[in-house]
């Protein structure tokens, strides 16, 4: 920590100090009215924003290189001064400055795009930090679209480090940096919302002091520290506002302690055609638990698309019809709901639990009756789509929701089934691979329980990456397959696909969530195709028809054919007429060719981990193990260290876990659920452990004050209360 004292000051100074943080920031020094619409345009409209608008990385000026010095490939900083500055119009539409700096060793030439205010903001004999990555071209040094930093006179000094804070070109960052300090001069002697007790366990620094070594370090191990402690803070705030909003005496007054013990739930177990696994096994128990309590619990069960999940639902259902009162299980899609009654009916039949579906195409005269049956509470279990959430579908006490694939509903939808209930027990499901840091920190109110393996797939894949000049290996083992009857798939990106050219730089991974997810269809590479794609893709499939299976049949299947040729080549595929299947665009999941194991993925990199997760998972789906080969050209390090986690590991949670490690923080919680906004300094991989923590404590807290009203607990009590009051305004 910086070796500032924080100065003693009486209780009426630092109540104000405190009070500050939710004014105006338009009550700090240096924000005038036209600044303080600059900031808001940023999201910045208290003291509080402002302090929380922390930098997003920052130049180390004691790791300054020379120009001299400077690898040629490296990032790396660069301090000298401005020589010339000249601003150029190679073509009509383009704007580019060329900015000579020197310094004692030698000249750097930077250029920067489409930025031509530079060539007004710098002049010659200008103090200038350049970052970015070194080129030589033309007998110079130069960097192309560094990070720029005018220093202010003698700044260059050793041991600096100069935050750099998002800016806007109304709001540079140099500006902000003064308001920041004005801000936190502002709140100095403020009060620590964390207790005494919590910053000795973990050792964490006060807020104020972790403000500003965040804001204005002086060493880069100053930003560690107090990273932490703001990061834990966000955190606990964030469970805490979970916990407390979810739980509410009144409705616990209502709710149902389900009986776990009845004997539905015991003909139940006994009607299984096969034994649970182990985690179906732990997932059920921890779910009746919840339920035998006295409150309304919410439970979350996660689990990849063939883990199970149903069958481990469906204890809660039996226990509801043990217990005497009624259950909503609702699915996003017809034929998941249709697939209850197959899959679930039978089961329930024989435990003796009475069950209806209601969904869209029901007819008008069956629903009329299902739906009285319903409202008489002779219908233990309706299943459904949407089509539940009508206002005159009714049960007498609805003690239990199931929301299959929840991520398919929005808010809004959930909410309404949950209002169908009684003070209900909530069970969610989803197969969006939502890695357990993330999970505790985003719905935090909820019990988790993780299914890892598939039941029916037990013979699993093996996954290979194999570099270009050895996919020798890829072609002998499909050959093999082929010669012992079974089938093969190789996968090719289009040419054009947006990673083209950019392989060592991270993956333009998407937020989880987001990615296209249609029951029945992996969406590879979606939109138009264009011919050098297609012919790309011909091309592949006539190479491998005469040089790698010459006595095989190979087909290509691709986003140019009509659904009708489509489904004929797919069909061939499936008769095991067509041996190899060259695929480009999509593979539906519907069509499940137990007979394939082997898959190729030609330049692999090009794919997310996600997705080639998902595309792996159509082959090993009979008897026979499956062997996946992600084939990659790429020399770039990172794109092979990136598939490399194929290789290492099976489940689909993990895969997404390194996907989340590998994006910038910013980009983690692309799911921005409620408060989860809040978290501005958390990465939920690299800080699981912090999440952790600060789960449990936030549990602690409340057993032991659970109206946070001890002397202790009242600052931290206010400050949840003021974080999280306008979240709450804006949720839809
Ligand atoms: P999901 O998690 O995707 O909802 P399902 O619940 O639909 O998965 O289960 C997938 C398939 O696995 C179903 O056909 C189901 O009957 C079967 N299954 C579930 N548990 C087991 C088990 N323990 N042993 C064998 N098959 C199982
Ligand atoms: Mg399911």
């Amino acid at each position: 920590m910086p070796a500032r004292r924080e100065k003693s000051l009486g209780r009426p100074e630092r109540l104000a100090a405190t009070l500050n943080l939710d004014a105006s920031v338009a009550r700090v020094p240096g924000v005038s009215s036209a600044r303080t619409s600059a900031l808001a345009k940023m999201g910045i409209t208290t003291v509080r924003d402002l302090l929380a608008h922390y930098p997003r990385r920052y130049l180390d000026m004691s790791h300054v290189v020379t120009v001299a010095d400077a690898p040629i490939g490296a990032l790396v900083t660069v301090s000298g001064t401005v020589h010339e500055v000249k601003l150029k119009k190679p073509r009509p539409r383009l704007t580019l400055t060329e900015i000579t700096v020197v310094d004692a060793t030698g000249v750097l030439v930077v250029t920067c795009f489409r930025q031509p205010w530079l060539a007004d903001r710098l002049h010659a004999g200008d103090a200038l930090a350049v970052a970015g990555k070194v080129e030589f071209n033309y007998g110079f040094k130069r960097m192309t679209n560094p990070f720029l930093e005018p220093l202010e006179e003698g700044a260059s000094a050793v041991g600096m480090v100069v935050p750099v804070h998002p800016a806007t070109e109304r709001m540079p960052t140099a500006q902000i940096r003064r308001l920041v300090s004005a801000a936190l001069d502002l709140c100095e002697g403020m009060y620590d919302p964390l207790p005494l007790e919590l910053r000795m366990k973990y050792r964490l620094p006060s807020r104020l002091a972790a403000m500003r070594a965040v804001h204005e370090p002086h060493h880069m191990e100053d930003v560690q520290a107090a990273r932490r402690r703001l990061a834990y803070e966000e955190l606990l705030m964030l469970e805490l506002h979970l916990l407390m909003r979810s739980r509410n005496a009144a409705q616990d007054a209502q709710a149902t302690a389900h009986r776990t013990d009845g004997p539905h739930l015991a003909r139940f177990r006994e009607a299984l055609p096969f034994e649970l696994t182990e985690e179906q096994q732990r997932a059920a128990r921890e779910l009746l638990q919840g339920m035998a309590q006295q409150h309304c619990v919410k439970h979350m069960l996660l689990g990849d698309v063939g883990t199970g999940k149903t069958v481990v639902a469906a204890h809660a259902l039996c226990a509801v019809a043990d217990t005497g009162t009624q259950a909503f299980m609702m699915a996003p899609t017809e034929v998941l709901a249709r697939q209850y009654e197959k899959s679930l009916g039978p089961l329930l039949d024989q435990a003796g639990v009475t069950w209806e579906t209601v969904t869209g195409s029901t007819p008008a005269r069956e629903r009329e009756a299902v739906l009285e049956r319903a409202a008489a509470g002779t219908v233990d279990v309706l299943f459904g789509t949407q089509a539940l959430l009508e206002d005159d579908v009714r049960t007498p006490c609805c003690s239990l929701v199931v929301i299959d694939e929840q991520q398919r509903f929005g808010v809004a939808q959930r909410e309404a089934l949950v209002r169908k209930g009684v003070a209900p027990d909530v069970l969610t499901m989803t197969a969006t691979p939502i890695p357990r840091s993330l999970a505790l920190a985003i719905y935090g109110d909820s019990t988790l329980s993780y299914l890892t393996v598939r039941p029916r797939n037990r013979a699993g894949n093996t996954t290979r990456v194999l570099d270009r000049s050895s996919q020798g290996v890829a072609y002998d083992a499909a050959c093999e397959a082929l010669r012992e009857g079974r089938q093969v798939y190789v996968v090719c990106p289009l040419v054009g696909s947006p990673a083209d050219g950019k392989e060592d730089e991270e993956p333009s991974g998407r937020a989880y969530g987001e990615e296209a997810y249609e029951y029945g269809v992996i969406v590879i590479e979606d939109g138009e195709m264009p011919d050098e794609d297609l012919k790309a893709a011909s091309a592949q499939a006539r190479f491998l028809q005469a040089k790698v299976f010459p006595d095989f049949k190979v087909g290509l299947l691709h986003g140019k054919m009509s659904g009708e040729e489509k489904r004929e080549v797919m069909e061939r595929f499936r008769a095991g007429d067509v041996r190899v299947l060259v695929a480009t665009t999509v593979i539906e999941v519907g069509v499940d060719v137990p007979n394939a194991t082997v898959m190729i993925v030609e330049d692999a990199e090009r794919f997310g981990l996600a997705q080639l997760h998902q595309l792996r998972g159509r082959v090993g789906r009979g008897d026979h193990p499956g062997s996946v080969f992600l084939v990659s050209g790429s020399r770039a390090p990172a794109a092979l260290e990136r598939l490399a986690v194929m290789e290492r590991t099976e489940d689909g949670f993990a895969v997404a876990e390194s996907d989340l490690a590998l994006r910038r923080e910013g980009d983690i919680l692309g799911n921005r659920q409620h408060g989860a906004s809040t978290l501005k300094l958390v990465n939920v991989v690299r800080d699981r452990a912090i999440v952790e923590a600060a789960h449990a404590d936030a549990l602690d807290v409340l057993a032991e004050d659970p109206e946070m009203d001890m002397p202790a607990h009242r600052a931290l009590a206010r400050e949840v209360r003021m974080l999280f009051a306008r979240c709450e305004d804006k949720k839809d």
